[in-house]
């Protein structure tokens, strides 16, 4: 078995009592730390975090809604835009949208993540109507949506700053960003996959602005597209020097690239100890951001369960509807009773959340489970005909 030196072990033990690492360390351990060691460490980590409830793994019920495929933006690693004219170009109008949020708000959804390509036609103006519109019939969902590269889009268009922008979005309604359009923030691998994407740096910008603005969010991450592991760890110290100043990220989420029906053809993907690896280092690495999710929908419910033992505290939704990964091939597919279910048996009393990460529901006792096999995570598709889940 592989042992550490003692300075790495220093490390290790550092992380897991919820102290800080350096970059160095933090990529030492990703490549060389025995996996079970870094399971144990970020699980220890993440007790400390939440003493009292670490018993606990949440859930929320979302549903995106991607309100069009059109974007300019052409990233070699999405199969769901479509360029402008292209006869596959669709726009949902307000009423589609308005519809598919009383239907969220039906099935007990609380929040929406609105998601869409980048528009050549929609500046803040199409934000704002659309937000004030599902405010006024939805109050109680929550927006949770959107991310830099959307502000950064819609505020050229408008011909407006990012500031101005952010706060019109906010006074629409948006309660939160979801951090969209992280991809990989180092130049060398975003500029592979998104050239026409703005710089890393500038889209920790304008989420460093939104954090001051009162608008927080989550950040991501994508994997599996050919960077190194030295680029993979600078993308989650780009997160932390950022979050060292505003502590505006609620959660970092890891996912993995999809290698169907887009440009980069699958050439590279992450593995699953890989993932394991990325999401153990994060709960270590970010000691300064409470919630680290585990992508079920992107690497599979087994999977999904193991985040839980290597410092995941969340395993996401039961996303009502999903059409973006779903379009590059991820065809996982859930439902309430199942996640909640998948929670149980990977040891963890399963919660449904809210954005916030309160605790709407303890599900304590099986007996009290709900039956309602109607919230379930579907896709809605142009690209992938409907999945019924078994
Ligand atoms: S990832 Fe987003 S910005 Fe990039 S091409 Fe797809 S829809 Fe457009």
């Amino acid at each position: 078995m592989v042992s550490l030196g003692t300075e790495l072990q220093d490390a290790l033990d550092r992380a897991a009592d919820g102290g800080r690492i350096s970059e160095q360390e933090a990529l030492e351990l990703y490549r060389h730390a025995p996996l079970h060691a870094l399971g144990r460490a970020a699980d220890a980590a993440r007790r400390k975090r939440f003493a009292g409830t670490a018993d606990i793994a949440t859930y929320i019920i979302e549903r995106n809604i991607n309100y069009t495929n059109v974007c300019v933006t052409a990233c070699k690693f999405c199969a769901f835009y479509a360029p402008p004219k292209s006869e596959k170009g669709w726009s949902r109008d307000l009423d589609e949208i308005l519809r598919r949020c009383g239907e969220t708000v039906q099935l007990g959804g609380t929040q929406i993540m609105f998601q869409g390509g980048h528009h050549p036609d929609y500046g803040v103006e199409y934000y704002e109507t659309a937000f004030r519109a599902i405010k006024a019939q939805y109050p109680q969902l929550v927006i949770h949506s959107l991310g830099a590269s959307e502000v950064q889009h819609m505020a050229k268009v408008s011909g407006v700053g990012i500031e101005e922008a952010i706060a019109r979005l906010k006074t629409a309604g948006l309660d939160s960003f979801a951090g969209a359009g992280a991809e990989l923030l180092p130049a060398r691998p975003r500029n592979v996959i998104a050239p026409l994407k703005e710089s890393g740096e500038r889209w920790l910008e304008i989420m460093e602005s939104a954090h001051r603005l009162g608008l927080e969010s989550t950040s991501t991450m994508l994997m599996g597209t050919g960077e190194t592991n030295t680029e993979r760890i600078r993308h989650i110290a780009m997160i932390r020097e950022v979050q060292d100043r505003t502590g505006g990220f609620r959660a970092f989420i890891p996912y993995t690239y999809q290698p169907e029906n887009n440009h980069l053809k699958g050439r590279t993907q992450a593995t699953t100890i890989e993932y394991i690896r990325m999401i153990a280092i994060a709960r270590l690495f970010l000691h300064n951001v409470a919630h680290i999710q585990g992508s079920w929908l992107t690497v599979g419910k087994e999977a999904g369960q193991l985040t839980l033992h290597y410092g995941a505290d969340d395993l996401g939704s039961v996303m009502l509807e999903e059409n973006v990964v779903s379009s590059a091939g991820a065809r996982h597919r859930s439902n309430r009773m199942e996640l909640i279910n998948l929670i149980r048996t990977a040891g963890r009393v399963p919660a449904q959340r809210d954005t916030l990460y309160n605790h709407l529901v303890v599900h304590t006792d099986p007996a009290d489970d709900p039956v309602d096999d109607q919230v379930r995570s579907h896709i809605a598709s142009t690209a992938l005909p409907l999945v019924e889940v078994g």
